[in-house]
Order: structure tokens, then C-alpha cells, then sequence
């Protein structure tokens, strides 16, 4: 899987699919095709739509249309916390 910065070099931001590794990681489901519903204008694009900022301490993902921040990921010693505070929805296709 790659990530994308939609072609700009020097863009803080890469594309959802960076989330997907380390959620993945967490509960073991293919998150390249779940989707999200953003709190802030509560509209429903793909995770992989996200904009993942990933220059700090974990990932902070952003709604592409509001930038509301949708997600965070943090990796501590031992634990993953994910704040899902800034979604409605997560959604994933039920595996067959
Ligand atoms: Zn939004």
C-alpha cells in the first residue's frame, strides 16, 4: 500500500491510507476499505480520502472537505489509543 500527498512535494499531510497499517494492526481488519463520517460536516468519504498528518507523535487524520480532525492514532509503549472523537461513523464491510 502507498500513500500520496495528492502530488504535492512539500504537503504536511499524506493520504488515509496511512492509517490503514496501524489500524489494521489493532483490530485486524482491512481498513483500506472502510469509511468515515466526518463530525464536522458529517459527510461519509473513504478513509483512504482522509488527510493523515504524520509529523508528530502519531497520526492525525483530517476530513478533506472541513478539516475537522477526524482520527488519532498513537502508538505508546504497549498500547495503541485511537480518539475517534471527531467521526459519527466508522464503517467496514463485513468480511466474507
Ligand atoms: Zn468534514
Amino acid at each position: 500500500m502507498s500513500t500520496t500527498n495528492a502530488g504535492a512535494e512539500d504537503a504536511p499531510w499524506v493520504d488515509g491510507n496511512a492509517l490503514a497499517g496501524p489500524l489494521g494492526e489493532i483490530m485486524g481488519a482491512d481498513f483500506t476499505v472502510a469509511e468515515l463520517t466526518c463530525a464536522g460536516c458529517r459527510t461519509t468519504r473513504p478513509l483512504a480520502a482522509m488527510r493523515v498528518f504524520d509529523r508528530a507523535p502519531g497520526l492525525v487524520a483530517r476530513c478533506p472537505h472541513c478539516e475537522h480532525v477526524v482520527m488519532r492514532v498513537v502508538r505508546t509503549t504497549g498500547r495503541f489509543l485511537v480518539d475517534l472523537r471527531g467521526s459519527l461513523v466508522l464503517s467496514l464491510p463485513v468480511p466474507q
